[in-house]
């Protein structure tokens, strides 16, 4: 590695499409509060202070899961945020829910964006070609820069199958190994930077295995990492959700490697000035949309996050909606990290799409206790499996009308201590009424006679809002850690 000026990378991750300033929570003490933070005027307005002051030493990248996640943009299929990510002038970007679109509509948005997608472990199933590039190598300040991405790769394994038609994903170990080898002795670069959307346990694990990585910068599982972790020699940051925050890392480079590093997590507040040319570019997306998405339609007594890993009170209150809409033994549906939280008062329906914005049909199944039990094990590996490729992201599935007793600690299949439903002890030959949200809800190989109903989610919430006048759905322990 020659000397070269120092060099500033700022990360952005897990933004979800979020426009505008917006609720975030903050423990604090024994209770949450709410601050307003984020919306990508402001990212834009510290993106320039911090460019104004390295001018041309700014590496600036995206961890993926931006273009998916609220009304606006799941409604325009992500092409209202292009213009917007290109005016924030990224450097490269890797992909999670952005192949919620498909992945020919997810790769033509890819087409008009002034960056380049990488992957290197995303792949066409007919010839094993990669879908988007490995890596890019950029010059800053006179320092050459290699940026390898990684993009989710449980896409084609715990989503729903329309998210990889045609391709598939890797773990990303050997690939990962190969670049690195290839940038480092045939492109000569100064450094390597790690764009990674595997989530914070997998990202350990792989650069305790793969050498020669500088930088990883961390997605996917919602971390803020306040202080850097180093990994052997590897600096690893992450840097929250919903664009309410940006890493920023400011290097200092000897021929031998990282000499100096400072980082800082930076909360996108309120009291930032909006970049006057983003905010517009907001605006223009936004407008259509308001009148129908400011709309008052309810009141919560309970604080709604999803910042909870074993039951969240956000979507107690979006099984309980769908269960009063269609009655049944249990509820489930999968526990997704996004949605920024409410704070008790009025509901919008912009809230309701920001808790659930594919806004999926309410399915209906019949499940055995035996079915259960099985479903519910193989969740909680995927959720705290002590190998970190088999964590398979997203918290522990939210369950309405059932209590669940287990053991973090225990290995696989051995968690559950007790499952009761609706107050009883469960029965294993029992076929149990089930409705639930996505194949991630109850995935396909478990129940019998699945089906569709004719309601949707959104209008579920609404006429619960409705009806209850005040909800109240904290948590309740139906998902206990003994
Ligand atoms: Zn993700």
């Amino acid at each position: 590695m020659k000397p070269c000026h120092p060099l500033t990378i700022v990360q952005l991750n897990d933004s979800h499409a979020y426009f505008e300033l917006h609720n975030e929570l903050f423990w604090n003490g024994p209770k949450p509060i709410h601050k307003l933070t984020g919306g990508y005027a402001r990212i834009g307005s510290l993106l320039n202070s911090i460019r104004n002051e390295n001018p041309g030493s700014v590496v600036f990248l995206d961890g993926g899961d931006t273009i998916h996640g609220t009304y606006p943009a799941v409604k325009s299929e992500g092409f209202s945020m292009v213009p917007l990510l290109n005016q924030l002038d990224l450097n490269a970007m890797t992909a999670h829910w952005e192949f919620a679109y498909g992945p020919e509509k997810f790769k033509k948005l890819v087409k008009k964006l002034d960056y380049p997608m990488l992957a290197l472990n995303c792949y066409y199933k007919k010839n094993n070609k990669l879908v988007f590039p490995p890596y890019v190598i950029e010059e800053f300040n006179g320092c050459r820069v290699g940026i390898i991405g990684i993009a989710a790769s449980i896409v084609d394994q715990v989503m729903p199958p329309y998210f990889s038609t045609g391709i598939y994903f890797t773990e990303a170990r050997l690939e990962l190994k190969h670049y690195v080898g290839h940038l480092r002795n045939e492109e000569k670069v100064d450094l390597i930077i790690l764009l990674s959307h595997l989530g914070f346990p997998q990202d350990i694990q792989l650069i305790q295995e793969v050498d020669g990585v500088d930088v990883l910068l961390s997605s996917h599982t919602h971390n803020r990492i306040y202080r850097p972790v180093l990994v052997n020699d590897t600096v690893v940051i992450q840097s929250g959700c919903h664009g309410s925050f940006l890493g920023r890392l400011d290097l200092e480079l000897s021929k031998t490697g990282i000499k100096n590093i400072s980082h800082q997590l930076i909360t996108v507040g309120e009291d930032i000035v909006p970049d006057q040319e983003i905010e517009e570019m907001v605006n223009h997306v936004m407008d259509p949309h308001k009148e129908y998405l400011d709309e008052v339609v309810g009141h919560t007594r309970t604080p709604l996050n999803r910042n909870t890993v074993l039951e969240s009170s956000m979507d107690n209150f979006l099984l309980k909606s769908v269960l009063n809409k269609i009655p049944a033994d249990v509820a489930f549906s999968n526990g997704w990290r996004y949605g920024a939280p409410i704070p008790s008062g009025d509901m919008t329906v912009n809230d309701l799409w920001n808790i659930i914005p594919v806004n999926p049909m309410i399915m209906q199944a019949k499940i055995t206790g035996r079915e259960i039990w099985t479903m519910l094990e193989e969740n909680l590996e995927r959720t705290f499996s002590r190998n970190p490729y088999n964590q398979r992201g997203g918290y522990v599935k939210r369950c309405m009308g059932l209590n669940l007793y287990f053991k973090i600690e225990n290995p696989y299949g051995q968690r559950i201590q007790q499952i009761f439903i609706r107050g009883k002890k469960i029965k294993p030959d029992q076929l149990y009424e089930a409705v639930y949200l996505t194949s991630q809800g109850i995935p396909p190989e478990y129940g019998r006679d699945h089906s569709t109903t004719e309601y949707n989610a959104i209008e579920a919430m609404q006429e619960y809002l409705a009806k209850e006048k005040k909800i109240d759905t904290p948590l309740s322990g139906s998902v206990v850690a003994v």
